[in-house]
């Protein structure tokens, strides 16, 4: 008797001291904002894909001065309070350098609305190279990956603000090698750094193209993100590709009821093939544009809480299901840690 006794203590005190293990890891893993590290836990209700500037003005042309900080923060800062009441309490910031990229106003913007912003490292080949360096032709796979390292290791520039992900930009129609170049490079930059790989991407059939490359690299599918996967109209090959275990990014919800319905149905369709703990909602909104009279006109990023979640709730979703989306599944997409393959 005495002896099962302890034998059960023995075994209560294994399995204690075995959880207490599995929590400590989970706390230990991060996320880095422009103001800092912080424990995933803590991201909260996350919006995964927005803007506060995109610059599409030609490369040579791109600096801080088309614009004045000032005014962009006055005219973006009450979008980002506009969230206070639907409880966001992170941000990605996806605007990659050569398109706008600016730490500074994101950290500027971050302390001022309370909300953690993510900026990133990487480069976009999407919109057909224009946002390129003009010395792409001549850097390796690795170079580049030298320098997203770079940024990741010491900060962007000499901001001292680190990136939260990589963030890159392929061509889904024209699958080029200079793309295949940047997924190289962001897989050689995760392997070293952990972060994330965000690739705007399109199509299933591009989606499969870099996960590809991801394998020869030895990178875990969930160490990808295929944004705008709600371009891909055909719904099997949505499953087939998030059946590999990378992030489906819906992330261009519009305040239009075609849009509502549309992404309605891929979540609809997500829950009924049990693949919800791979979506990640967002608007892809925002976009101060410099060179357009104030910024020309800002879209808010609240359509997800005020018109999806609602209209998803009425046909049946449990706030368990949005939480995964909102809150489980942006915490573990770009909780830092690198991401192998594992070996079957
Ligand atoms: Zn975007």
């Amino acid at each position: 008797m005495r002896h099962s006794l302890i034998k059960n203590a023995d075994i209560y005190l294994l399995l204690v001291s075995l959880l207490f293990t599995i929590s400590c890891h989970n706390n230990d893993l991060k996320v880095i904002t422009v103001t800092g590290e912080i424990p995933a836990s803590k991201m909260g209700i996350t919006l995964t894909h927005e803007h506060v500037l995109v610059d599409f003005a030609p490369i040579d042309s791109i600096t801080p001065n088309r614009y004045n900080k000032d005014s962009v923060i006055m005219k973006v800062l009450p979008y980002l309070e506009e969230l206070r009441p639907y409880k966001v309490s992170t941000f990605v910031d996806c605007t990659p350098e050569f398109l706008g990229k600016d730490p500074q106003l994101l950290a500027e913007l971050s302390r001022k609305s309370g909300i953690n912003i993510l900026t990133n490292t990487g480069w976009y080949a999407a919109d057909n190279k224009k946002h390129l360096p003009h010395e792409i032709n001549d850097l390796s796979a690795e170079q580049i990956a030298e320098i997203w390292i770079a940024e990741a290791k010491n900060g962007i520039g000499n901001t001292g603000i680190k990136p939260g992900f990589i963030k890159i930009g392929i061509n889904d129609f024209n699958f080029s090698e200079t793309d295949k170049k940047l997924v190289a490079a962001a897989c050689i930059t995760h392997l070293e750094t952990g972060l994330t790989i965000m690739s705007h991407t399109g199509l299933a059939s591009a989606a499969l193209a870099q996960l590809q490359i991801l394998k020869q690299y030895g990178v875990d599918p969930s160490a990808f993100i295929w944004t705008h996967a709600n371009v891909e109209t055909k719904m099997e090959n949505t499953l087939a590709i998030s059946q590999m275990g990378c992030w489906v990014a819906f992330d261009g919800i519009h305040d239009t009821m075609v849009a509502i319905s549309w992404y309605q149905k891929l979540l609809q369709f997500m829950k009924s093939t049990r693949q919800l703990n791979r979506v990640l909602l967002s608007h892809d909104a925002g976009w101060y544009q410099p060179g357009k009279p104030n910024g020309g006109e800002i879209r808010p990023y609240t359509a997800l809480f005020n018109t999806l979640i609602p209209y998803v709730m009425h046909e049946g979703f449990t706030k368990e299901e949005v939480d995964q989306i909102i809150v489980k599944n942006p915490a573990e997409a770009f909780a830092v840690r690198v991401r192998k393959l594992k070996k079957d």
